[in-house]
């Protein structure tokens, strides 16, 4: 009999490590709370070895005709004229691609590359699991209930297999003192290839030509605040609004936009630490298990991570213990030095004071490269 494992989320990570278990021999089910398939959403990375892995899965060429294609990113003042502006993308010896693309379209390429192996159920999300050392058994929302081999939460930064099995997100969630609102607006700025930039102290909005579906977003610095609901978009909008009423320059319509947005993306930027990924036979990937927030190669990793979980698995299928425990120990390399990367990611994209913006655009003009 087959080795069965329960994914719940099919984002970045869950659908790679579908296409990953299903290739080794895995009946593979993934259980994901969206209805259905989005196909825009923020832009993120695929670099490094995930670029590796996202080949060997035969989707390299479909990612690249869904890639932002951005090559720059102008920093500008509050009436839109460049500051300082700075070519993105690859490495300047040309030897590592990277692909930015809308995470939506990313996470759904990789599905599509796992579809005809593993089942999708749309629309559901697991709301009990127990592991009795043999096996799992979960209870579902809308699904009979069943039981599995193994079952991985990759359902993100609010993971509910987490707060099943672990623990509330209070324990293992970190608020780093930001907050990032995006949506998608009518027309960009800028060129066709350019992010532009505009900087008030302790705040950034952007816009983004996303591949013909421009976005912006809003990135600002504001302690945690205490009844924060991560669902509550009324409070979204609130909290954008206070932060940048009177502060947008010549950017003003880009707030009025946010009163009006049918569909904002809001969040707390937030990290996940957690002592350990597992518990049983039961395994965190991705943002649920080690959040970077918006600053770091979170899509990257959690594409890598899904590779490293699936392999290991593969190689001891009846040993949780140590499938686990390899994966966990090979993954932490790849992960720690991206973890410091974050407060100096925060310090260029929001500098906190107007000498901290001009320190910023002096570093741009000197450097040939992000
Ligand atoms: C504004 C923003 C900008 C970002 N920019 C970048 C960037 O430039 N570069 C980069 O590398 N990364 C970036 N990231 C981070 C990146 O998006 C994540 O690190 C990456 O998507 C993590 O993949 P994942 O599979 O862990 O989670 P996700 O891709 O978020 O997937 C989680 C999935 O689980 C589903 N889900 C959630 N809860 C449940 C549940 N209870 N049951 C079932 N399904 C559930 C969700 O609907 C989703 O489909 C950014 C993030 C944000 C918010």
């Amino acid at each position: 009999m087959k080795t069965s494992v329960l994914i719940s989320g099919a984002g970045v990570g869950g659908s790679t490590l579908a296409y990953w278990l299903a290739d080794n021999g895995f009946q593979v089910t993934v259980v994901e709370r969206a209805g259905a398939q989005r196909s825009s959403g923020n832009p993120v990375d695929v670099r490094g070895p995930a670029v590796d892995v996202v080949n060997r899965m035969g989707v390299l060429p479909e990612l690249r005709k869904a890639a932002t294609s951005v090559d720059r990113i102008s920093f500008v003042d509050a009436k839109g004229a460049v500051r300082a502006s700075v070519r993105t993308g690859g490495t300047s010896d040309g030897a590592g691609e990277e692909v930015e693309l809308p995470r939506a379209e990313l996470a759904a390429i990789l599905l599509d590359a796992a579809r005809d192996r593993a089942e999708i159920r749309w629309g559901d999300t697991i709301t009990g699991l127990t592991d009795d050392g043999q096996r799992v058994a979960a209870t579902f929302a809308e699904s009979a209930p069943a039981t599995y081999d193994y079952v991985i939460g990759a359902d993100g930064l609010h993971s509910g297999v987490r707060r099943l099995v672990f623990g509330e997100e209070r324990e293992f969630v970190r608020h780093k003192g930001f907050y990032v609102a995006t949506l998608p607006i009518e027309r960009a700025l800028g060129r066709e290839r350019e992010v532009i930039m505009y900087n008030t102290p302790g705040r950034s909005v952007s816009v983004h030509p996303a591949g013909g579906k421009p976005l912006a977003a809003f990135i600002f610095r504001g302690p945690e605040t205490p009844d924060y609901d991560y669902r509550d978009t009324a409070q979204h909008k609130r909290l954008v609004l206070a932060a940048y009423t009177g502060r947008m320059g010549a950017f003003g319509d880009l707030l009025d936009q946010v009163g009006a947005a049918p569909d904002l993306y809001f969040d707390a930027v937030c990290q996940v630490r957690m002592a350990s990924w597992s518990r049983g036979r039961v395994a965190l990937l991705g943002d649920a298990g080690s959040s970077l927030s918006l600053f770091g190669d979170g899509s990257t990793l959690a594409i890598t991570g899904a590779h490293t979980l699936a392999e290991e698995l593969t190689r001891t299928p009846a040993d949780p213990h140590t499938a686990f425990t390899r994966y966990e120990h090979r993954h932490r390399r790849l992960l720690a030095p991206k973890q410091r990367g974050f407060r100096l990611a925060g310090a260029l994209m929001v500098p906190a004071s107007r000498p901290g913006i001009l320190a910023r655009d002096t570093v741009v003009r000197l450097l040939p490269r992000i």
